[in-house]
C-alpha cells in the first residue's frame, strides 16, 4: 500500500499534454513542401497520437479505479478532471501535516528531558512505553528503565506493585516511596489511550523528588513540638500565681479585674499549647495508638459523659442513636484517641448549637466502615469555610466571638488518618452540620 500511492499519484499527474506537443508538432510538419519532411512529419504525429489515446485510456482507467474507491456518492466526469490536483494538494498538506507533527514530537521530547518530575508511561500491559532522564535519576541506580521493559523493573515495591495495579484498574493513586537517601512522591494517573481497543488504560506516572521538603517538614514540627513543650511550664507558673493572688493575697479591687484578665488570657494559651503540642505529637510519629478490645454500648455511653457538663451549661441536650444489635458489637480501638477524637466533634457541635436545641450521637455499620456521626442544629458552614476548616488554625469568621483554636478538627483529621478512618462533613448554612467519622470496622472487629 505505501508503495502503491507514490505510483498512483505519478500516474495521476504524469505529463501527458507533452504527446499532445508531438502530435500538434507532427501536423505543422505535416504542410512542409520537402516530402521527406512530410512523412516524417505525419510518422511523428501517428506516433503521438497513438500514445496520447492509449496514455489517456490508462489515465482514465487509473482514474475509475480510484473514483471507485472514494467514498464519494458522485463519481461525474468533472470529479475525474479535478481529481489529480486534488491528489496533488493532499500529498502536500499530508507533508505539511506530518512535518508539523514531527515538530510538535520534537518538542514534547525537549519537555520531556528537561522536566525536573520524573515521568514514566506504562501501556495497558504495564510495559514501559516512555521515561524521562529525571525519572531515571529520580529512581536511582536501583532501578534501570528501558523501553518494551515491565514496570516491575522500575518499581519493585510492595506497596508501588499494589498501586500500581489499582492504577490500571482506573483508580488514581498517591503514594511515598522511600529509596535511600531519598524520598519520593509518586503520582499514577490512569489515561485511556487513544486508538487502543483495550479494558485497561495506560498509566501515566510522575516522580518527585521530596526528600529536601521532608526533612524541612520534620524541623519544624520538632520545632513547633519543642517551643510548645518548654512553654507549658511558665504558662502553667503565672496560671498557678493568678489563681493564688485571686485566693488568698490582698488585692485592691481594680486589681482583680487585671487578674481575670490575665487568667482568661493565661487559659486560652494553655489550651493553644495543649493543642498544639497533641497535633505535633500525632506529626512527629510520636503518639502511638494503642488499640484494645471495647464494647460498642459501653464505650460511647462512657465517651458521652466527658461532655455532659459542656451540654448543660450550654443547655443542649445530646442524643445517643445506637443502631439495632450495636450494643454489645466488640471492636478495637485506642479508646483515649477515639475518645479524644470524638470529644473534639461533639463539643464543637455543643458549642455552635443554638440553647435548647439537640446534638445527635449515631453509631452505625456503614459496608467496611463503622461510621460515627455527631449532627446538630448549629449555624451550619458555608461552602467556602468547610473546604478549610480542617487546615489548623482556620476558623469560619462567622464564630470569632465563640472561644477556640482552631485546631481541634486538624486534630480530629490527623487521629482519623492513624486510625486508617475518614472524617466527612455535610451541612447546610442555617440548618445544621453532621461531621461524620468513619473507622474500617475489618480492622476494629475483635
Ligand atoms: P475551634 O472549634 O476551636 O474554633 P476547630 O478546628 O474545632 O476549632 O473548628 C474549626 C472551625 O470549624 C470552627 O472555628 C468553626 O468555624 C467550624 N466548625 C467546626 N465545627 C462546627 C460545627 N459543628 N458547626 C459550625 N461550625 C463548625
Amino acid at each position: 500500500m505505501a508503495k502503491a500511492r507514490p505510483d498512483l499519484t505519478q500516474r495521476m499527474t504524469t505529463p501527458w499534454w507533452a504527446f499532445g506537443l508531438a502530435v500538434a508538432g507532427g501536423a505543422l510538419l505535416g504542410g512542409h513542401p520537402d516530402p521527406v519532411v512530410r512523412v516524417l512529419g505525419g510518422a511523428a504525429a501517428a506516433w503521438g497520437a497513438g500514445l496520447l489515446v492509449a496514455r489517456v485510456r490508462k489515465h482514465r482507467a487509473v482514474m475509475t479505479q480510484v473514483l471507485n474507491v472514494l467514498p464519494v456518492p458522485e463519481k461525474d466526469e468533472d470529479l475525474l478532471r479535478t481529481l489529480p490536483r486534488a491528489w496533488s494538494a493532499l500529498k502536500e498538506e499530508n507533508l505539511l501535516l506530518r512535518t508539523r507533527a514531527e515538530a510538535e514530537d520534537q518538542i514534547r521530547r525537549q519537555i520531556l528531558t528537561h522536566l525536573n518530575t520524573g515521568v514514566v508511561l506504562l501501556d495497558q500491559d504495564q510495559t514501559i512505553r516512555l521515561y524521562n532522564p529525571s525519572a531515571q535519576t529520580i529512581l536511582g541506580t536501583s532501578s534501570s528503565l528501558g523501553i518494551g521493559d515491565p514496570s516491575v523493573m522500575a518499581f519493585r515495591e510492595p506497596e508501588s506493585l499494589r498501586n500500581l495495579d489499582q492504577a490500571c484498574r482506573g483508580a488514581a493513586m498517591e503514594w511515598t516511596l522511600k529509596r535511600n537517601p531519598r524520598s519520593l512522591r509518586v503520582r499514577a494517573i490512569p489515561f485511556e489511550a487513544p486508538l487502543q481497543a483495550s479494558a485497561h488504560p495506560w498509566v501515566l506516572v510522575t516522580l518527585d523528588d521530596i526528600t529536601r521538603q521532608e526533612a524541612l517538614e520534620t524541623t519544624r514540627q520538632k520545632f513547633i513540638a519543642n517551643a510548645s513543650h518548654e512553654l507549658k511550664t511558665p504558662v502553667t507558673g503565672i496560671r498557678i500565681a493568678v489563681e493564688n493572688l485571686q485566693e488568698g493575697a490582698l488585692v485592691l479591687p481594680e486589681g482583680e479585674t487585671s487578674l481575670r484578665i490575665i487568667l482568661r488570657a493565661v487559659q486560652r494559651m494553655t489550651m493553644l499549647l495543649e493543642d498544639i503540642s497533641e497535633l505535633s505529637r500525632i506529626e512527629t510519629g510520636a503518639l502511638r495508638l494503642e488499640p484494645r478490645p471495647l464494647r460498642l454500648g459501653a464505650f460511647v455511653h462512657d465517651s458521652l459523659e466527658n461532655t455532659r457538663p459542656q451540654a448543660l451549661a450550654a443547655n443542649v441536650s445530646v442524643d445517643l442513636d445506637l443502631a439495632p444489635g450495636l450494643e454489645e458489637l466488640a471492636f478495637q480501638a485506642d479508646p483515649l484517641r477515639l475518645v479524644q477524637l470524638l470529644d473534639n466533634l461533639l463539643s464543637n457541635a455543643i458549642k455552635f448549637s443554638p440553647s435548647g436545641s439537640t446534638v445527635t450521637v449515631k453509631v452505625n455499620r456503614e459496608g467496611p466502615w463503622l461510621a460515627w456521626s455527631v449532627a446538630d442544629h448549629g449555624p451550619g458552614i458555608s461552602e467556602k469555610d468547610a473546604e478549610r476548616i480542617f487546615e489548623r488554625f482556620y476558623r469560619a469568621p462567622s464564630v470569632r466571638g465563640i472561644p477556640g483554636t482552631g485546631l481541634g478538627l486538624a486534630i480530629v483529621k490527623h487521629l482519623a488518618v492513624l486510625m486508617r478512618g475518614e472524617v466527612d462533613l455535610h451541612t447546610e448554612l442555617g440548618k445544621g452540620s453532621t461531621f461524620i467519622f468513619r473507622l474500617p470496622a475489618a480492622e476494629t472487629m475483635g
